[in-house]
């Protein structure tokens, strides 16, 4: 049995684009985003697709056409919002290191926000704002010090790590930010870590924002927005994942009677399960102590099996071949981190196509070229039509930066 993205075989992609091949459905991104648009109905809010979850100019134009605003990382991540026609108004720019050369071009582009993430920070983009003769729209962006329950990589709201201003300190730095001459303070923001399956940290992480809102307002700072950052979980495997609806009524009943806008930077939950990638077999090895199905995706294509031990449900795109063994699904790459799964129960043989599901977000977007491999072409699926929005690298491509010193 034959699988499809909506009504395109997967196997037909395969054969018309080459693998490895990313595939995303157009359908499954609108229903995403359409998902949070109604369950926070009630607060109207800014939703600012994460680009980084995934950045193609496609996928970000489409969003845009939804309505969306964009939470950027990098000036680059800023161009490529800008390059899709998306509204400079409605770009958040959020991020440790912001350089002197990101936040001139953020501010000449004129953004809505910058959430800033330290007092050193504050300071620079008051200077380069004097220096342009503009004011910088910014929010802090407060570590509100709850344990996110997720991997340890993805964790970002704990006192130990890199981001954000620690919640003791954050009175006394809107205070500072209060008395630079070229800043305007418009919110407060928290993120505190990707692929939450627990509804609490994130509902106690806006509990701690608001206590901290009516400091400040008894001490004359008030906000207009509260940004609460990366969005729900979603499926990878079987994770009972937070509902979105619970979400939005408990953010609702906390901001009932408030004039504060909300802002949401929801990214792998828009792209995630909308995306899938395609690889095929080139040899099923039978190993002393274990099988490997090894497929012409790498590490280099999809990292995050290599890097957080992710897990991605992975399946012929013949359904219900048999018979299956138990093996690791590994790439081409020379690195014994380089695996897609471990111990799954697969059927395989050389020249089958399989699919590796929920790669839509943080796939393609951390996609490198190490081991000289040309990185994967990208397709968008609608209804019957499919559209190429992304090349596949040609080596040509990859060395053309070092061809001229040869
Ligand atoms: C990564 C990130 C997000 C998106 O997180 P998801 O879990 O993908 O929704 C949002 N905001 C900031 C500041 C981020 O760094």
């Amino acid at each position: 049995m034959t699988q499809f993205c909506e009504n395109i075989a997967y196997s037909y992609l395969a054969e018309h684009f080459g693998t490895p091949l990313y595939v995303y459905s157009e359908n499954a991104l609108t229903n995403a985003f359409r998902a949070y648009e109604m369950a926070f109905s009630g607060s109207q809010p800014l939703i600012c697709y994460a680009v980084k979850a995934n950045s193609n100019l496609s996928i970000i134009k489409h969003f845009s056409e939804l309505g969306s605003g964009f939470d950027t990382v990098s000036g680059g991540e800023i161009a490529r919002v800008l390059a899709a026609g998306g509204a400079a108004k409605k770009i958040i720019f959020s991020g440790v290191g912001k350089s002197v050369a990101e936040i001139a071009f953020a501010l000449n582009a004129g953004i809505k926000c910058f959430n800033v993430e330290s007092l050193p920070e504050l300071d620079r983009i008051n200077q380069v704002a004097e220096q342009m003769g503009k004011i910088a729209p910014i929010s802090l962006r407060i570590n509100p010090d709850v344990d996110a329950k997720t991997h340890p990589y993805i964790s970002t709201g704990l006192k130990a790590n890199k981001f954000g201003i620690a919640m003791s300190q954050a009175e006394q730095a809107y205070q500072y930010a209060a008395n630079q001459s070229h800043l305007k303070i418009m919110g407060i923001d928290c993120h505190i870590g990707s692929q939450l399956i627990d509804l609490s940290p994130l509902v106690e992480a806006c509990q701690r924002l608001l206590m901290l809102v009516d400091k400040l307002s008894a001490q004359g700072i008030e906000l207009e927005h509260i940004d609460l950052g990366g969005g729900v979980g979603i499926v990878y495997h079987n994770e009972p994942i937070p509902n979105l609806n619970e979400y939005a009524q408990a953010v609702q009943n906390l901001l009932a009677g408030r004039k504060l806008d909300l802002v949401l930077e929801p990214g792998r939950s828009l792209v995630g399960n909308a995306g899938t990638l395609l690889t095929r077999v080139e040899f099923v090895k039978q190993g002393e102590e274990k099988n490997f199905v090894i497929v012409d995706a790498a590490m280099n294509d999809l990292m995050r099996p290599a890097l957080y031990q992710a897990y991605h449900h992975i399946e012929n795109a013949e359904k219900n071949k048999q018979p299956e063994i138990l093996a690791d699904i590994v790439g081409p790459i020379c690195e014994t981190g380089d695996f897609l799964a471990q111990n799954r129960q697969i059927a395989a043989e050389a020249g089958d196509l399989l699919l590796v599901h929920s790669a839509g977000a943080y796939g393609a977007s951390m996609a490198s070229n190490y081991n000289t491999r040309c990185r994967a072409a990208e397709v968008l699926v609608s209804g019957d039509k499919v559209r190429e929005i992304r090349q596949r690298e040609t080596l040509e491509d990859v060395m053309r930066l070092e061809m001229k010193f040869l």
